[in-house]
């Protein structure tokens, strides 16, 4: 987005970026994570939760998400080690699931200058096209 809307977005993103987690409201992902709204999900356990992003930027691109809600990559602590671990593995997992057999990239965007938008972390997994380096 660009112009006034864009720089109101940036505005916003950047005072969500300094709250402290008990600070904000459940985001849309706790909303996916209890069904009050509708998602394409891939996989789920008691931990997780797979789902097709809603505004794919590949032919193929999916959320990992936990479901205890820790807020961004950069809040995450020692006790997260595992649950961390296990997000990449599903997201591998499902990957080759998806027929991603010639490779995939995975993101974290943490914050405002790695334009998180979300403050429920997840991974991004895109594929089923070549991607550049460096990213935008
Ligand atoms: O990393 P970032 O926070 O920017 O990514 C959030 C992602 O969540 C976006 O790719 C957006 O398309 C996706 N999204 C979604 N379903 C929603 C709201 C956002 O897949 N209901």
């Amino acid at each position: 987005a660009g112009g006034q809307d864009g720089e109101v977005q940036k505005a916003q993103q950047a005072a969500e970026a300094r709250k402290e987690p008990g600070q904000r409201p459940p985001t849309i992902f706790s909303k996916i994570i209890d069904r009050t709204i509708r998602a394409d999900i891939l996989y789920e356990d008691d931990k997780c939760l797979a789902f097709r992003d809603v505004a794919p930027q590949a032919p193929v691109h999916f959320l990992v998400i936990p479901k205890r809600p820790i807020p961004r990559l950069s809040h995450a602590a020692a006790g997260d080690t595992e649950l961390l671990g296990h997000l990449l593995v599903v997201a591998s997992q499902t990957a080759k699931v998806e027929g991603l057999e010639d490779g995939y990239r995975v993101v974290i965007n943490d914050g405002k200058q790695g334009a998180q938008s979300v403050y429920h972390l997840h991974l991004h997994v895109l594929g089923g096209r070549q991607m550049g380096w460096p990213p935008g």
